[in-house]
């Protein structure tokens, strides 16, 4: 038997969960976010399966760029970092790729260069995340370098929310405002909205959204709402028993004796550790599956290729038992915030020793 660790990926809900970002944003068009491995899901799986409905895509660099583009999609492709060396041009020209630019450097090298064909742009305001993009004085100076310019083809005017994920919070809506003021006489198409604005903030929604964690289905917001709830996950990520552990009350297992039985213990060993990117630092208690409903918890310090379960309470479970840890049963929300981060941080951790496992099933 080979080793059991798997992330069941269903392409069904992928596609569900693009259609729910264009349903709930029907006048505008939405770039599939793809970086970081299509969020730990395999980008060429998630671009192929979405590419007849997708109006494009966007990732982090020219080679998650090339990844695709050799993988035969043909879609607008976004790099929403842009350019980070003038050399980079000459392929991004030759992938036909779409640009974000948000420093004078980047706008520099574009105007020195002279590609085959115009380049379309995406040119980004810093509205108070304070991360990318041209300060609002300076956005249409910026702007002014571009309009006109041989290199440039369509022009798109973009920035992003710091804090679109919490619903009580002011600061999405005044970095709308502040964005309007300094783009609106531009009279060009805007592209403000990641998945929380996608779900919760329609005033942003404008012409292009750019929908990522949504289209795997874990919901970004800071409580469940109506939109979030018609969210499919993706992923479920599960392992199975390798050994059994009868264990008396003050025993205690693995590394550091982190857990100490409180009374005679069976304890399931799972074939999933920290070179799997399951976090190390999840703690005693997380919630796990055994089985098909069976709920359960993690106990003892994760290891590297190893951790431990309490099946003390589950009779049927032995070695084979399926161990899910988040996805279809066990929403990943939940693991995330009881491991102290968000759902983006635990599916793009899994390392490659997983093997990703595709299903495209749309009532499962
Ligand atoms: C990653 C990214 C997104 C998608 O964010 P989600 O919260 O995953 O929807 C959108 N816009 C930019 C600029 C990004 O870098």
């Amino acid at each position: 038997m080979a080793r059991p660790a798997k992330a069941v990926i269903n392409l069904a809900a992928i596609r569900h969960n693009y259609r729910l970002a264009k349903e709930l944003a029907p006048h505008s068009r939405a770039l599939a976010v793809v970086k970081g491995n299509g969020y730990g899901h395999g980008a060429v799986e998630v671009a192929q399966t979405l590419a007849p409905q997708a109006d494009a895509f966007a990732v982090a660099c020219i080679e998650e760029a090339e990844q695709l583009r050799a993988a035969g999609i043909d879609h607008r492709l976004v790099l929403l970092e842009g350019i980070f060396d003038p050399s980079e041009l000459p392929k991004v020209d030759q992938l036909g790729l779409d640009l974000v630019i948000h420093s004078d450097y980047q706008i520099d090298a574009l105007l020195d260069y002279t590609p085959r064909h115009p380049l379309n742009l995406w040119l980004k305001m810093d509205s108070g995340m304070h991360r990318l993009g041209f300060s609002p004085d300076a956005f249409l100076e910026a702007y002014k370098r571009l309009h006109g310019a041989s290199q440039a083809g369509e022009i798109t005017l973009m920035s992003h929310f710091a804090r679109a994920d919490e619903l009580d919070q002011p600061r999405t809506r005044e970095q709308l405002e502040l964005f309007l003021r300094f783009s609106r006489a531009l009279d060009l198409p805007i592209s403000l909205s990641n998945s929380p604005a996608v779900l919760a903030w329609p005033e942003t929604h404008q012409q292009w959204v750019r929908p990522g964690m949504m289209l795997y289905g874990a919901s970004p917001l800071d409580r469940a709402t109506a939109t979030s709830a018609q969210l499919e996950p993706a992923m479920t990520l599960s392992s199975a028993i390798i050994a059994v552990q009868h264990l008396k009350a003050g025993d205690s297992i693995g590394y550091g004796n982190r857990y100490s039985c409180t009374r005679p213990t069976r304890v399931g060993v799972v074939a999933m550790g920290y070179a799997d990117g399951f976090p190390r630092h999840a703690p005693n208690g997380l919630p796990v599956l055994i089985g098909e409903h069976d709920k359960s918890s993690l106990i003892g310090r994760v290891s590297m290729d190893m951790l431990t379960v309490d099946i003390t309470d589950i009779d049927d479970a032995d070695v084979g038992t399926e161990v899910t840890f988040w996805g279809r049963g066990l929403p990943i929300e939940l693991i995330a915030e009881q491991c102290g981060t968000i759902p983006y941080e635990l599916v793009t951790n899994l390392t490659p020793r997983i093997p990703r496992l595709y299903v495209d099933c749309s009532n499962c």
